[in-house]
């Protein structure tokens, strides 16, 4: 059977062309976002048959639990699961309300290893009915945690915290022959960003632009089918942090 692999967050943006580089690549995709008639508007541009959408917030436990579950349920095991869920909130730490910074904890980083662990119940699973296929994790972090951004504290807080989690799994569960990866993104064109001039923030960016979210997934396929990487973090950010 072809690999499932499950993308939190596909539903716009860098998940959503990571979702259709996968299914280009032959896997079957779970789309997972909390509107599910944009899950399913991405389910309806990829190429071939047997993928899903779902519906689930990432930072609410159980509805990970019964959202992995079905997926399992209906598709079989998983063999990538891809994290790009998330949001941003951006204001000085001054004026950060609680309730934002929790929102940003909640899904950045809680919401993450939520999905890990429900992921790799299956991928376990997979390896103990000797079906395993090269089981493969990417976490989508951010180049703001590497450096630091005025304005970001918080959300830089949720993704270096993601940095660590993402190394520490990676030791758990190597001996498994299951690879965990970061990728951190600079500026790259997508809702998160739209909001922003380019031109004023280019010059400050060696390539001189935003990078593109097929630039993105192109980089996560590279970490997902790499079998000798692991507990590594990818930058892919056009020279970004070279020049912060
Ligand atoms: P978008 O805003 O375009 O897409 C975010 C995706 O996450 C949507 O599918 C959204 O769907 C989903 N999502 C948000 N909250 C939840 C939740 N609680 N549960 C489930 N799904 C959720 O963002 P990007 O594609 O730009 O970002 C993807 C990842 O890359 C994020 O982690 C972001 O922090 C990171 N990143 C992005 C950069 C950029 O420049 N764009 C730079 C660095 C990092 P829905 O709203 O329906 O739930």
């Amino acid at each position: 059977m072809s690999r499932l692999a499950v993308v939190c967050g596909g539903s716009r943006g860098i998940g959503q062309a990571v979702s259709v580089l996968l299914a280009q690549r032959g896997c079957r995709v779970a789309v997972v976002s909390r509107n599910v008639e944009a899950a399913q508007d991405t389910v309806a541009c990829l190429r071939g048959a047997d993928h899903v959408a779902l519906s689930c917030d990432v930072s609410k436990e159980e509805e990970v639990r019964r959202t992995f579950e079905s997926i399992c349920q209906t598709s079989g095991n998983i063999t990538y699961l891809v994290n790009a869920a998330g949001i941003n909130r951006d204001s000085l730490l001054v004026r950060t309300r609680a309730e934002d910074m929790l929102s940003l904890l909640h899904t950045n980083l809680l919401g993450s290893m939520l999905t890990c662990r429900a992921a790799l119940r299956s991928m376990l699973q997979a390896q103990a009915q000797a079906q395993a296929q090269g089981a493969a994790i990417v976490n989508i972090g951010s180049v703001v945690a590497l450096k630091g951004n005025p304005g970001q504290c918080v959300y830089s807080a949720s993704k270096a915290g993601l940095e660590g989690f993402t190394r520490s799994l990676a030791k758990e569960v190597a001996s498994r022959n299951i690879r965990v990866n970061l990728l951190a993104p600079g500026f790259i064109h997508t809702d998160m960003t739209a909001g922003m001039k380019e031109e004023d923030v280019a010059r400050s960016i060696p390539l001189r632009r935003f990078g593109k979210v097929e630039e993105v997934a192109q980089a996560v396929l590279f970490l997902l089918e790499s079998p000798y990487i692991t507990g590594q973090v990818l930058v892919v950010d056009g020279g970004l942090q070279l020049s912060m």
